[in-house]
């Protein structure tokens, strides 16, 4: 059975659109690489259903598909409103309290209880994803916010509220994520996802507890706040890896900053050897119709340049009537700029940072890269258990395939989301040379590589003691 495998991964949300086998399998042979779970919306169980499914799939087709549960994290609603909806008319007043009730057009309930406390006056609020806007006329600090329609327009029921100028006080990590991530944690999902991240601490702390879990799971922070862009090095520091979440992030930044904002951000977080999703709206229109906008064509294939390691669906393909084919054109527009080859990114060889306890080992992984770019090699090919040297080794983005194998079971769906990375199970350690030419003739023999290839193999030697990768080895398949 034929799977495509892009460079660039493909990460798709799950739901009732993708609910089904022949479905999800269909998608995953077409490059989907990672399955996300939206705990914004679903149940556990509903979750818990995909978790087999993928699990199953993977057995059966000897597949790695990444595992993503994304938490809701201190996301702001408004409360239910009379009539499944309220007209909000330029110019007029409407009290947002703190105290339940079904809204109408004199006030409207707010899930965020020191909101009165935490809110300044001529703040924006923003309702419905950015649709009507409120600003703060005055506050009693207790329970209600006075304000003013600026763009009035239909609230319906349960909207999100994005407040781009006040400093939210709601812990990053909401008593419902707590409870989500004890789910996520118990299925061992390959990685936890945080939406609305401030602060590096938000991440320290999110690893602190899947630390304390005893599991392995790695985090994503998704940016989408303008406090995450003002700590922006202290969070990719932090975290795992990077969700460029541009549906929230163009509501609380002004949305024309985004494109500029993506590239800086896919720019240090490449530097940094940290995987990088952007998501939202990618092919939005793939909802309901079949063919892509050229617009949407152009933002894959440019977010592809940008330096993603991967492209994300949403509504796409849990929701949308073309879950397959949302796939294969993803998969396609990738395809056709992947063939253009990225440029070694040499800055990021020269920058390394000599202090750093990894030095040697970054040295060498870059060297790797280059190597296999004069030698025009096919592939390069490494041993990991941490997984350190394949993300190492990705963020050049080399030519060569990477090849990576590994005894740690669990990092082998981990590396479903970074860029270019195949990765296989291998759990002998008999001498360095038996090794290299042992996982060199698995290559040849699942036809990733020819005889006569030049590959590059990198390993931490003596094998057996598990090190940091110390040894680089130019082989030709025989
Ligand atoms: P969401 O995150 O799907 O959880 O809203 C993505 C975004 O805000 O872009």
């Amino acid at each position: 059975m034929k799977f495509y495998y892009n460079r660039t991964k493909i990460v798709a949300t799950m739901g009732p659109a993708s609910a089904k086998k022949e479905v999800l399998l269909s998608m995953i042979r077409a490059g989907l690489n990672v399955c996300r779970l939206n705990f914004s919306h679903g149940k556990p169980e509903d979750h818990k259903r995909f978790v087999d499914l993928i699990r199953e799939i993977n057995s059966e087709y000897k597949t790695n598909v990444g595992i993503l549960a994304d938490l809701q994290g201190p996301k702001i609603r408004i409360g239910l409103v009379k009539d499944g909806g309220i007209h909000l008319v330029n110019g007029t007043r409407i009290n947002i309290t703190t105290h339940e009730c079904i809204g109408d057009d004199s006030q409207i309930y707010i899930t965020y209880e020191t909101f009165p406390q935490d809110v300044q006056a001529n703040e924006i609020i923003l309702l419905d994803d950015g649709k009507l806007q409120l600003k703060v006329i005055e506050t009693n600090r207790k329970d209600t916010v006075i304000c003013e329609v600026v763009h009035g327009g239909i609230l319906t029921s349960r909207k999100g509220v994005n407040l781009p100028n006040t400093k939210v006080s709601i812990p990053s990590l909401t008593p419902e994520d707590l409870e989500n991530l004890k789910y996520a944690l118990e299925w061992e999902v390959d990685w936890v996802g945080l939406s609305f991240v401030r602060t590096g601490q938000d991440i320290i702390d999110l690893k602190r507890i899947i630390r304390e879990s005893g599991k392995q799971s790695r985090v994503i922070a998704k940016v989408e706040k303008p406090e995450a862009i003002e700590n922006i090095d202290d969070i990719i520091a932090a975290t795992d890896a990077v969700m460029i979440a541009r549906g929230d992030l163009g509501v609380e930044c002004p949305l024309e900053e985004v494109p500029l904002l993506q590239k800086m951000i896919a720019r240090k977080c490449r530097d940094a050897s940290k995987p990088v999703i952007v998501a939202t709206q990618m092919l939005e229109s793939m909802i309901t119709t079949p063919r892509p906008t050229r617009a949407e064509v152009n933002d894959v294939a440019n977010s592809v340049l940008d330096g993603a390691d991967a492209v994300m669906l949403s509504g796409e393909t849990s929701v949308g009537e073309f879950p397959v084919i949302v796939i294969e054109t993803m998969a396609k527009i990738v395809r056709n700029v992947e063939d253009l080859g990225y440029p070694f990114n040499a800055t990021k060889a020269e920058n390394k940072d000599t202090a750093s306890a990894n030095y040697l080992s970054d040295a060498l992984c870059g060297s790797a890269v280059y190597l296999a770019e004069h030698t025009k090699a096919k592939g390069i090919v490494s041993m990991t258990v941490s997984g350190y040297t394949a993300f190492e080794i990705s963020s050049y983005r080399p030519e060569a395939g990477t090849y990576i194998f590994t005894s740690n079971k669990q990092l082998l769906n981990a590396l479903s989301l970074v860029w270019g990375v195949r990765a296989f199970y291998y759990d002998k350690s008999d001498s360095t040379d038996e090794t290299i030419a042992d996982v060199n003739a698995i290559l040849k023999e699942e036809q990733l590589l020819n005889a006569g290839d030049v590959v590059i193999n990198t390993a931490a030697v003596p094998i057996v003691k598990k090190g940091k990768t110390n040894m680089l080895k130019v082989s030709v398949i025989e």
